[in-house]
């Protein structure tokens, strides 16, 4: 009987628009049932997955997500219209008034905290990225890209620049067979979709550690400051990849353990654990030499 009440829900991996935190959550099978090929909304209450925010997630018929949606991303298209409509000399006076802006924040409230940590990783480790649009909408990712590209070491700067797919949705009734031959055709990519969802990851390595990074920096009490607080993390993650790499060349194999030790009680300022070595390790690998990074013995 136990078993039968646990066979009416989907168990489905939901993670908050707005910070990231992920939850599993059971959804009952019968909401899956009405007839229609339609998408379904559910609302997801605060602490449903978060414990600060509330959110609807999209659904197909076969309960994969296929977008997210949070209230004030809903607002924030409403007062984007006003903006427009008004005039360029109120908009300054209105400015003037204004508390300081995250303009970080405004980035994650355009397009969740998920696909701006993928985008980040993207650009830090030089993976194409592609934001799927419909074609009736009118964006630039021109002032992402700057800011984004602003963040990375010019050393490391991304030859990649996030591209725009359009599709029609009258060409394309059901955009979930679009989505699959993006996937298809830009395999290599970090593929985002109209509503908010990542849709396709390159890599394997688990990227927590760069959610770390955008949660402190949007918790940081200036919101002004929201992307020099970000820009300082990635500078001292990169400091930690360079004080790696000058270890390596010295050594012909060291094991993962011994390197973390060893890293640790010469950096005291750092922290060196095994998420944060196999990101460093996949850097090396990726952006600097495969042959100094296969040192670490894992
Ligand atoms: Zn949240």
């Amino acid at each position: 009987m136990w078993a039968k009440l646990y066979d009416n829900f989907k168990r489905i991996d939901l993670a908050c628009p707005k910070c990231g935190s992920e939850k599993t959550v059971k959804v009952p099978l019968e909401l899956f049932n009405g007839g229609g090929f339609g998408i379904i909304k559910i609302q997801v209450p605060i602490g449903g997955v978060c414990e600060t925010h509330n959110f609807m997630v999209l659904l197909n018929k076969e309960g994969a997500i296929l977008g997210y949606e949070t209230f004030d991303m809903m607002a924030s298209k409403a007062s984007e219209a006003k903006e427009i409509a008004e005039s360029p000399k109120d908009l300054k006076l209105q400015e003037q008034k204004e508390p300081p802006k995250s303009i970080l924040q405004s980035y994650v409230n355009t397009y969740g905290f998920n696909c701006i940590v993928g985008y980040l990783h993207s650009k830090l480790f030089d993976y194409p990225a592609y934001l799927i649009c419909r074609d009736e909408i009118d964006i630039s990712l021109d002032d992402m890209e700057k800011d984004f590209n602003a963040l990375i070491p010019q050393e490391y700067r991304n030859s990649h620049v996030m591209e725009i797919i359009t599709y029609d949705p009258e060409i394309y009734p059901r955009p979930g067979y679009f989505f699959a031959l993006a996937k298809n055709k830009y395999n290599d990519a970090f593929i985002i979709n109209p509503n908010w969802h990542v849709i396709h990851v390159p890599w394997k390595i688990n990227i927590n550690y760069e959610k770390v990074m955008l949660k402190n920096a949007l918790e940081w009490n200036e919101p002004q400051n929201h992307f020099r607080k970000l820009s300082e993390f990635i500078e001292r993650f990169i400091a930690d990849i360079k004080t790696t790499v000058s270890f390596l060349e010295k050594v012909k194999k060291v094991k993962e353990k011994d390197l973390i030790n060893i890293l640790n009680k010469e950096n005291p300022l750092s922290t060196f654990n095994k998420s944060r070595l196999r990101l460093i390790r996949e850097f090396i690998s990726k952006r600097i030499t495969p042959e100094i990074a296969a040192k670490i013995v894992i």
